[in-house]
């Protein structure tokens, strides 16, 4: 199939707020636009913006839901920790030396960009 330059452009605009969004916000959101798309279609699209390294992929090792985040230019998600809000997925962005420490006393290298915390914001409490 050919790559839909107008779905890549709706699905990329779509990780492109603060938030981490899963396969199935973004499958109902273009549903809602009216676009015919299947899931496995979307995940093809995921691979090619992971390839561009326009985003990164998140797994939830507890629900092994697929998350994304869109890193675009701002490339240093891939050095920092993030935290999610289980609710309404707003991402927060955590110092990139705030484990520096702690990686060197242990002698552990954290990987970055496939960890998340999980919480809940202020104003899903
Ligand atoms: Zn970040
Ligand atoms: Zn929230």
């Amino acid at each position: 199939m050919a790559y839909n330059t107008q779905n890549r452009k709706l699905i990329l605009e779509y990780i492109k707020q603060d938030k981490y969004v899963s396969v199935s916000d973004i499958y109902n959101e273009l549903t809602n636009r009216g676009k015919k798309i299947n899931k496995s279609t979307i995940y093809r699209y995921i691979d090619y913006l992971e390839q561009e390294k326009l985003i990164i992929r998140h797994i939830d090792t507890n629900t092994k839901k697929t998350y994304l985040q869109y890193v675009g230019d701002n490339q240093t998600c891939r050095g920092h920790l993030h935290m999610k809000c289980k609710e309404c997925g707003l991402t927060v962005h955590l110092p990139t030396d705030l484990l520096t420490k702690t990686e060197e006393l242990h002698e552990f290298d954290v990987e970055y960009d496939t960890s998340i915390i999980q919480g809940t914001c202020k104003i899903c409490k």
